[in-house]
């Protein structure tokens, strides 16, 4: 079982802050997964008044079926907007912005751990995972999960060691870290890696 909530707005609101048009999507969640659906509408709350903010809510984005049905449905609020923002998992999160990947998406939550059963599976072709790290960095990640992505869990990746692409610790593997600098690249926000250094706050997670 795990739970999502909301980031602070000081936070969030700095990095949306040059887009005038939003689509905010809320999944309502899953058998797994709590969701304070009320702090999902208290931000819709905020953003609404500093940003044309379209809100859709919806269930199951991380599953590839539904979430190409509600990418089809909602094509013309994914291309008027400038942004999408989240409010869902890291899985739900990583599979919009794998989806869209020519899009700005960000999120407005933290996945937490709690205790009992963690039946976390993962339809979108076992793509994404989260490790319910409790401080969600996919806002500077490009929507790629770098605690589930890189063989080390790093947050000021890469290590240097990947060679064709390929992780040193697991050859089977691509560099999470190549592939989050990639992304950042064709998004032209490379500029992230250079300004932020992360430190993980441990007391988060289980
Ligand atoms: S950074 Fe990764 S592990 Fe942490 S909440 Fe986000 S998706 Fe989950
Ligand atoms: S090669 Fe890439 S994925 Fe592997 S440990 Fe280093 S940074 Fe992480």
């Amino acid at each position: 079982m795990f739970l999502i909530k909301s980031k602070p707005e000081k936070e969030v609101l700095p990095i949306i802050n040059n887009c005038k048009k939003i689509l905010y999507i809320v999944c309502r969640g899953c058998n797994e997964v709590h969701i304070y659906v009320k702090e999902a509408v208290n931000y819709f709350e905020i953003i609404k008044n500093k940003f044309q903010t379209t809100l859709r809510i919806l269930d199951y984005i991380c599953n590839k079926e539904f979430l190409n049905k509600y990418i089809s449905v909602l094509s013309k609020e994914i291309n008027n907007s400038d942004a999408i923002v989240v409010f869902s998992c890291g899985v739900g999160i990583a599979s919009i912005s794998s989806a869209l990947s020519e899009k700005k998406v960000f999120t407005l939550c933290n996945t937490f751990y709690l205790t009992g059963y963690k039946g976390f599976n993962i339809p979108y072709e076992g793509k994404f995972d989260c490790a319910l790290c409790g401080n969600c960095y996919l806002n500077y990640t490009a929507g790629i999960c770098p605690i589930t992505s890189c063989s080390k869990s790093l947050l000021n990746g890469p290590c240097g060691g990947a060679k064709n692409g390929r992780c040193e610790v697991d050859k089977t593997k691509e560099c999470g870290w190549e592939k989050i600098t990639l992304k950042l690249k064709s998004l032209n926000k490379l500029d992230i890696l250079i300004k932020q250094i992360f430190i993980h706050n441990h007391n988060t997670q289980p």
